[in-house]
């Protein structure tokens, strides 16, 4: 099998709730890139890049478009698909980083040879360890009652696990999680993503002033480069610190385990330059001994999915991961995913499992 055609086209999705914000800015739409891998025995597959904010990942998806239809999707056409690893070789050869635009092909691959199976994406990896991932779900920063209210909502839905985005003043990131507690009871477990909003003395200190408000993870507290500035959070709170941002690549995660800097990575498919590539950064996670979860851009059930496949396949997965996001889409073009209860399962149709309207991205025959 060879691949004969790699097509990329834009598809602009919005929040169904407004005013999402976190520390770095505002967001209430996202710009998807849908990829379709086609090949010579009529099999396709589709996965999708998420660009993400321009003030996380600092490029457009203009430019995510232009890369995959104009350099990475010719450097692969004749490729056999299954050559996973000389598949990524060629990508980085002719791509330095891009790593959010890779991940479009690495999905639609994965879903493309799962078909070509017969077998869910996740078998393609190792296969499922677990059929049940708990979900964590993502509060934006609002102000403290407002979200506390809509914490509690989520957590009307079966949730268990809430992530709540901080990183305005010290007075309000506390009220912020002493009004979630207080609204959601003593059992949902707290993350705070701070998405590098303090300094390593500012986060300390208002890590400390919410320990009686139980915060099992605190989220890239500091600048991604301050890798010292999160070993000093890190020895002197009692939740655990998480590197997101710290961590796009299996160098960086070698870098924050050298430093002794975090206690979990946040393995993300976008910015780690899809599945194939995030679990090599889990194997060195597994390695050192330290733990890993599945974060997430905010999209489609197409992302999600594959989201799912890998937390399903991790071998040390202990902590819930952010994989229900589309959720707080309005108009997923991708449907076959549901959360129930807080729980999300791997699909078990082929590929990544999931219906795409291939019509209405743009991407029919
Ligand atoms: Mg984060």
């Amino acid at each position: 099998m060879k691949i004969t055609k790699v097509r990329a086209v834009a598809h602009e999705v919005k929040n169904n709730i407004t005013g999402w914000k976190i520390s770095l800015g505002t967001k209430d739409n996202h710009e998807l890139i849908f990829v379709r891998i086609d090949t010579d025995a009529k099999i396709f597959g589709v996965g999708v890049a998420s660009p993400g904010a321009i003030y996380i990942s600092g490029d457009t998806g203009a430019h995510h478009l232009e890369l995959i239809n104009r350099v990475l999707g010719p450097a692969i056409v004749g490729s056999d698909p299954f050559e996973l690893e000389a598949i990524m070789r060629k990508l980085d050869a002719v791509a330095k980083t891009a790593e959010r635009a890779k991940a479009g092909i690495d999905l639609a691959l994965h879903d493309l040879l799962g078909k070509a199976l017969g077998m869910p994406a996740n078998r393609l990896f190792g296969g499922a360890v677990r059929q049940e991932v708990r979900v964590n779900r993502l509060m934006g920063m609002y102000p403290p009652r407002e979200m506390a209210e809509k914490c509690a909502a989520v957590v009307e839905k079966g949730y268990t696990a809430l992530k709540l985005k901080v990183g305005t003043t010290l007075q309000e990131d506390v009220e912020r999680v002493r009004r979630v507690r207080e609204a959601v009871g003593p059992e949902v477990m707290l993350t705070i993503d701070f998405n590098q909003a303090c300094s390593a003395k500012e986060a300390i200190q208002r890590i400390q002033r919410m320990e009686p408000y139980d915060v099992a993870i605190v989220e890239q507290p500091v600048k991604a480069a301050d890798l010292k500035g999160m070993a000093l959070v890190r020895r002197a709170v009692q939740a655990r610190v998480m590197a997101d941002e710290s961590v796009n690549s299996p160098a960086e995660a070698m870098r924050v385990i050298e430093s002794g800097a975090a206690d979990i990575i946040s393995l993300k498919i976008p910015k780690m330059g899809g599945i194939f590539k995030a679990r090599k950064v889990a194997a060195l996670c597994e390695a050192a001994g330290i733990d890993y979860l599945v974060g997430t851009a905010p999209g489609t059930r197409l992302l999600d999915a594959a989201g799912v496949h890998l937390a399903a396949s991790l071998r040390n997965l202990t902590l819930p991961c952010e994989i229900g996001e589309f959720e707080r889409i309005a108009g997923d073009p991708c449907s076959g995913l549901e959360i129930v209860g807080g729980i999300s399962r791997p699909p078990p149709g082929p590929g990544l499992g999931v219906e795409v309207d291939l019509g209405r991205i743009g991407l029919a025959g």
